[in-house]
């Protein structure tokens, strides 16, 4: 019997980062008051308290914030990806996204290291934003 993969549910909020991750970007919240971006997305901006946001692509480019190797699936689902890295990384636009880095080096991964946004197409409908380490 196949694993069922674990689908994000997109709500309301957090429905145009979905959508732009299906066109393989990466967008976020950005303010028009004070020009920051945002992560994890609010009714306002959490710097300057604005609701003037509006959902802007970003780079796509950052490094690694923090990571950890998992070695313990926390589901069936992960089970044939172990052991793999989930990090925290800082985006170029300032944000902190925790997300799956994709390597086939996991030793390799250090905290610092310039990482580029990847997509993993889930179905036909999803895509998951991940990252993987920049080609210098
Ligand atoms: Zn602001």
């Amino acid at each position: 019997m196949a694993i069922e993969r674990i689908f994000p549910s997109p709500n309301p909020g957090t429905a145009p980062y979905w959508k732009a991750a299906r066109q393989h970007q990466l967008s976020l919240p950005k303010c028009q008051a004070c020009g920051k971006f945002h992560s994890y997305p609010r009714s306002q901006c959490p710097f300057c308290s604005s609701d003037k946001l509006e959902w802007t692509n970003c780079s796509g480019a950052g490094t690694i914030f923090s990571y950890t190797e998992v070695f313990r699936a926390p589901s069936k689902a992960f089970a044939a990806d172990l052991p793999y890295i989930v990090a925290i990384v800082e985006l170029k636009e300032g944000p902190h996204l925790m997300t799956r880095l994709v390597t086939n080096d996991n030793a390799s991964v250090r905290i610092g290291q310039p990482v580029t946004v990847a997509f993993d197409d889930m179905d036909e409908e999803t895509s998951l934003p991940v990252f993987k380490a920049s080609q210098t």
